[in-house]
């Protein structure tokens, strides 16, 4: 059989020689960019399919991304790993893919809206969407980047300070004592109503009664920046209090959608669902970073790549030989490095204050 090759490739269209590429990559987060590079080492053929909206172009500057003492900014990190992909002939199509299907030969037909792509294996790794909070005057506090969304990434940057928690429910009252480690009391407001002990029973209402996290009665009617660089809160009963930080806690939607018609298993959140390996319940179908039920952190998708990455090889030397070295896939369409550019608002899906 034909190694694949290009016969021509523009920004959104490519067509091949033979039927088949070793593994199709939907998103260029982390997890994507780091399973491309592995894979292209492994000399396997791949193309990386990307819609532009990675999480980690938000990232003014991570601290706790292990080997960066000085910190680094998300959208450097998405261009160093391009380039990095680039330098090994990764191939990326900046597009949507709008569906994938089994191939009744074994294998997947990838679609975007104006091309198909057949692949031995795909890889998942479309991360996921974060739910931000609607807020008279919560604009301005989310362009001066004090709506913070990962305690885990950032809680360390504000140790000791004021913070607020703006979410409903168990999965805000857990944000809320986990933030109490970082500093206390932890001030708890319901975006749509009271955030009154409850939910999380005895663990939150102990944390109440410790003085680790405030919850109010009232939920938030509006916010504002204050000349001094503090951020206003006011409740709807009237009570004002005023924080250094907020941490949204709405939660996030994974981008799963793509694996739901395989059949691929999810959690009740809609995360995808791997064994140790990224594998998903559907043979040749992989998962990878943040999409996948896990922590959603950098580290964690770099890694996740590199072991889809190594499992994804494995798959393809047990289904299909690997060709001679002098047969092996020459440069498909080669990649661009650009830098990701930095979005305006840290947010695409809303939830808001009722
Ligand atoms: C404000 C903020 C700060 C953060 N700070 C830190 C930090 O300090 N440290 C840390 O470790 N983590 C941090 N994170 C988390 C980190 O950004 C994510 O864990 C990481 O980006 C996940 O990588 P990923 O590759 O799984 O997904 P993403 O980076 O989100 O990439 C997914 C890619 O898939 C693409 N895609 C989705 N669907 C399709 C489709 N149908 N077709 C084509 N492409 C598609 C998207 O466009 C996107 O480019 C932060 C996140 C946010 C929001």
């Amino acid at each position: 059989m034909n190694e694949p090759g290009p016969r021509s490739a523009s920004r959104n269209t490519i067509s091949w020689t033979t039927d088949l590429i070793d593994c199709l990559i939907v998103g260029a987060g982390p997890a994507g960019l780091t399973a491309a590079l592995y894979l292209r080492r492994f000399h396997r053929s791949v193309v990386l399919a990307d819609a532009g909206l990675s999480r980690a172009r938000y990232i003014e500057r991570s601290h706790n991304l292990p080997g960066f003492p000085d910190g680094m900014p998300g959208p450097e990190l998405l261009g160093r790993l391009r380039r990095q992909v680039a330098d090994v002939n990764g191939s990326l199509l900046e597009t949507e893919i709008t569906g994938i299907s089994a191939r009744p030969g074994g294998g997947f037909e990838v679609r975007t809206a104006d091309t198909s792509i057949e692949a031995r294996t795909v890889l998942i790794a479309t991360g996921v969407v974060d739910k931000a909070p609607i807020l008279p005057g919560l604009e301005e506090v989310v362009r001066r980047g004090l709506v913070r969304q990962c305690p885990i990434c950032d809680g360390h940057e504000h140790t000791g300070q004021r913070i607020a928690v703006l979410g409903d429910g168990p999965h805000a009252q857990r944000e809320a004592m986990f933030i109490s480690h970082f500093s206390r009391p932890v001030h708890l407001v319901g975006l749509a109503a009271p955030a009154l002990p409850s939910g999380d029973g005895e663990r939150f209402n102990a944390a109440v009664q410790d003085g680790r996290v405030k919850a109010y009665g009232s939920p938030v009617a509006q916010a504002c920046l204050q000349a001094d660089g503090s951020i206003g809160l006011e409740l709807r009963d009237g009570t004002a209090l005023c924080v250094d930080v907020i941490y949204a806690a709405l939660g996030c939607q994974p981008r799963s959608a793509l694996a739901q018609p395989l059949g691929a298993e999810q959690d009740e959140v809609g995360h995808l669902v791997v064994d140790p390996h990224c594998a998903t319940s559907v043979p040749g179908l992989y998962a990878a970073g943040d999409v996948v039920s896990a922590l959603d952190q950098l580290a964690v998708a770099m890694g996740h790549g590199a072991i889809a990455a190594t499992a994804i090889h494995r798959h393809c030397l047990e289904s299909a030989p690997h060709p001679e070295p002098a047969a092996r896939p020459a440069a498909l369409p080669r990649m661009a490095a650009a830098r990701p550019s930095v979005p305006q608002a840290a947010s695409v899906e809303s939830a808001s204050a009722r």
